[in-house]
This record gives C-alpha cells, sequence and structure tokens, in this order.
C-alpha cells in the first residue's frame, strides 16, 4: 500500500486535510473502544486506490530555532518513509521562509511531491495560489480544509505518482510476520531466538523491497519471513527516537505480513503506543497474534498470566480475536509455542468459507434472533458470500444496507466466529442492496 505524507510548517492546515481524507473510516475506528483519538496515520481511499497517510505534524524537538528544526525532522521522516508527499502551503499567508526551507528539503529528495495550496476557501482566492508556482514543485493545487473543496483533484494528482503496484515477492506460501512494539520491548531478541532455534534454517536471500530488510527462514517445511528486521536495529538519527517515526516504521512493516506480533512488555504493561499500533493491524485486516514478552521477570502467582490476559482483553476490545502467548525470548521460554500460533492465525486468515455453508450458518443465526425493526421496516438478508480472505471479507446482500446496524452486525459476525473460528484475524462484512 503507497504511503502518502503530509508535509508542511505548523498552521498551515495538515490535520484538517488528514481528517478529510481519511474521512468517515475514522468515525468507525473511533467508535471502537480502545482506539484513541491523537491518530498519526489513518487510512484513505481514492478511485481504486488504497494507500495510507501520514500527518507527520506535531513532532517536538527540543533546543533553539524549534519550529525550523521541526519541519526538517517531519520533512526528512516524509522523505525517508513516503511514496508521494503531499506538500502543504498557507495561501492566505503566502510564501514564507519556512515554506522555503522544507521546499529545499523535499526538492533535494527526488521524490514525487504534490503542491497543495490550503486555506482557497472561495473562488476569489484563487489568485493566491499563483505564487506557488515559485516554490518549484509546478502546479500548485488550490484546496480549502474547512470547506472539503480541491480535495478531488490534489488526490487525482497524489495517486498519479502511485508506484505501480508490484507483484508479492516471495509467493504465497509464505507466512510474512511483522513484530512490532515499542524500543527495547525486546523484538529483536525475540527474532534472535526464533532464528536460533532447533530446526530452523536461515536463508541469505536480503529482502527485495527498497530500504526493508527482510529475513527469510523456514521450519518445520513452512516458510516464513521475518518482515523488516533492519528498522529494528537501525537506530541513531534524530527522528528516529520520535514516536511518529517508529509509528510509521511498524505501520509500513504492517502492511507488508500477512501475521502481526504486538509485542508487549510484560515487565511494565501496555502503554499507548501498542494500542496505536495493534489498532492499526486491525484496520489493516492483519492477522494478529499478542506477545507478552519479559515474562521471566514477572514477579507471578497463579493469578498473574489470567490478570494480565484481562487487561490485554480491556484495553484491546476490538482484537479479541487475537490469541496472547506469555514468553521470554531471553530464557526462551515458550517460544517454541509461537510458530505453531502463527502458522494458525495465518491458515484462519485466509480461510475461505463456501457459499451454502455461510448461509446455512446465517440463516439460523437470523431464525434465532431476528433483526430488530427500524421505523416499522426490518433488515432482510437474502444472502450472504465470501468475497476474499487475508481477512476474510463477507458480503451481505440486504434489502436495505442502511437497516443493518452495528449490533446487529456484531451479533452474526459473533456466530460466524462461533461456527468457523477465524481465530487471530479480523473478518470484514459489507452491506450491499440486492438488486432486483
Ligand atoms: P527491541 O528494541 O524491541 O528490538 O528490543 P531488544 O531485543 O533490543 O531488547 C531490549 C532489551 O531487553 C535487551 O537488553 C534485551 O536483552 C532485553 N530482553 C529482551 N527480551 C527479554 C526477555 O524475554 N526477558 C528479559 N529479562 N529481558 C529481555
Amino acid at each position: 500500500r503507497p504511503v502518502v505524507a503530509i508535509v508542511g510548517r505548523p498552521n498551515v492546515g495538515k490535520s484538517t486535510i488528514f481528517n478529510r481524507i481519511i474521512g468517515d473510516r475514522l468515525a468507525i475506528v473511533e467508535d471502537m473502544p480502545g482506539v484513541t483519538r491523537d491518530r498519526l496515520y489513518g487510512r484513505g481511499e481514492w478511485l481504486d486506490h488504497q494507500f495510507s497517510v501520514i500527518d507527520t505534524g506535531g513532532i517536538e524537538i527540543d533546543g533553539d530555532d524549534e519550529m525550523l528544526k521541526s519541519i526538517r525532522v517531519q520533512a526528512e521522516l516524509a522523505i525517508e518513509e513516503a511514496d508521494v508527499i503531499v506538500f502543504m502551503v498557507d495561501g492566505k499567508a503566502g510564501v514564507t521562509p519556512a515554506d522555503s526551507e522544507v521546499a529545499e528539503l523535499l526538492f533535494r529528495s527526488k521524490k514525487p511531491v504534490v503542491l497543495a495550496v490550503n486555506k482557497i476557501d472561495n473562488i476569489r482566492r484563487t489568485d493566491d495560489i499563483y505564487e506557488f508556482y515559485s516554490l518549484g514543485f509546478g502546479t500548485p493545487y488550490g484546496i480549502s480544509g474547512s470547506h472539503g473543496t480541491g480535495i478531488g483533484d490534489l488526490l487525482d494528482e497524489v495517486v498519479e505518482h502511485f508506484p505501480s503496484s508490484k507483484e508479492d515477492e516471495y509467493g504465497e506460501e509464505v507466512i510474512r510476520v511483522a513484530l512490532i512494539g515499542r524500543p527495547n520491548v525486546g523484538k529483536s531478541s525475540l527474532v534472535n531466538t526464533i532464528l536460533g532455534e532447533e530446526r530452523v534454517i536461515v536463508s541469505n536471500v536480503a529482502g527485495t523491497t527498497r530500504d526493508a530488510i527482510d529475513t527469510p527462514f523456514e521450519k518445520d517445511g513452512q516458510k516464513y519471513v521475518v518482515i523488516d528486521t533492519a528498522g529494528m536495529r537501525k537506530r541513531g538519527k534524530v527522528y528516529e527516537n520520535t514516536e511518529k517515526y517508529s509509528v510509521m516504521r511498524a505501520m509500513k512493516a504492517i502492511e507488508r505480513a500477512d501475521v502481526v506480533l504486538v509485542l508487549i512488555n510484560g515487565e511494565e504493561g501496555i502503554i499507548e503506543q501498542d494500542k496505536h499500533i495493534a489498532g492499526y493491524a486491525h484496520e489493516a485486516g492483519k492477522a494478529a497474534v499478542f506477545v507478552v514478552n519479559k515474562w521471566d521477570v514477572v514477579e507471578k502467582d497463579e493469578k498473574t498470566m489470567q490478570q494480565f490476559t484481562q487487561k490485554i482483553r480491556d484495553h484491546f476490545l476490538f482484537m479479541t480475536y487475537a490469541p496472547i502467548l506469555f514468553l521470554s525470548a531471553k530464557t526462551k521460554q515458550r517460544v517454541h509455542k509461537l510458530l505453531p500460533v502463527v502458522n494458525q492465525v495465518a491458515e484462519q486468515h485466509a480461510l475461505r468459507i463456501q457459499t451454502h455453508v455461510l448461509n446455512d450458518v446465517i440463516s439460523d443465526a437470523v431464525a434465532i434472533n431476528p433483526p430488530p425493526t427500524d421505523k416499522g421496516r426490518r433488515l432482510r438478508i437474502n444472502y450472504a458470500t465470501q468475497v476474499s480472505v487475508k481477512p476474510p471479507t463477507f458480503v451481505f446482500f440486504v434489502n436495505d444496507p442502511e437497516l443493518m446496524h452495528f449490533s446487529y452486525e456484531r451479533y452474526l459476525e459473533n456466530k460466524v466466529r462461533a461456527a468457523f473460528g477465524f481465530e487471530g484475524t479480523p473478518i470484514r462484512f459489507f452491506t450491499r442492496k440486492k438488486s432486483d
């Protein structure tokens, strides 16, 4: 999935545009308890393109000259990670020295840059955009974050620059695993422990994706790739210690993975960033496993594991499907259980249910608990079918999609899970009007 970064000095309206682009997806996610409102990334869709969006604003760096510094860091971050950069300026303010500073950095990057002139709130302001040609990025696109105008044209231009989708680098039979979690949670240690296990064959083939280093290996006849292990090792640049950077890095690894291992520090507990990242894996439709590491140093009695499990369930209400594993990368305790769980969730992620079997389950569910009426009208489900895997995605053909309420959808999801499992994977439901 291509990554679009929005870059610009403070107050040009980056967050407003970010919210406009991710649109109602945000609303859906915010309904899920445990997902915070302060978001750095989102998923956008335009025409038939799906992409990730990053709002790089708000990185805080200490020192003099703070604004310029943080702008520089932001721009570097975007340059490193994005496929297309939206450079945003303020049409009311005109070209400022900070804009020129950003322009220079972006220019040197040689990445595609689309220039968006925000706050063009009415047609009389369109003259204001001409001076921005001077920044050297071609046609400036006039937009208005507050009115939502011009964004379609901007996105038309953005998607033009997307790299043509590369074919799968590793093939269908390989399980691509991403380990994510805050620094020092033990990602590298766990990778090393897995690779050091008996009968693991590590291949020397380096990852083929630009600036990612993947580690392919094989165990018991199953092939795996640990996605982006370079991101775990590489440290040093200023922005690499910012939360935004690690989230962005994680996000890209998640996009390329089938199974996401969400590492939690057993010693220190769950933090906000764990939620951001887990929420992203969920939205991205990836299989997921919670891995509580450093379990060796946790003081335990017979209830500790159960209490920790409950804590995870309370914090990640939207991911009750993900299994939880307690282990120690250091002492290797229970590490041997990890790959079997990965195999299991990967299989569920790719599970396909035959239409007639699915519809039997749905009819039974509807018979036991019919949809409630809404203003005298009742949802009628004609039939359902699974349209894709990874994640399993179902379409329900109904009399009126408006009548499918969240709680009833939840009920159906529970029934489908009870019948077929789908442990470790999100599943998606869509409703369509049955055309007659
Ligand atoms: P990363 O930043 O997530 O890759 O974390 P590292 O793998 O570099 O580990 C950070 C620190 O935690 C190192 O000092 C490890 O030795 C230590 N560590 C990792 N896993 C465990 C574990 O299971 N138990 C204990 N006690 N320490 C661990």
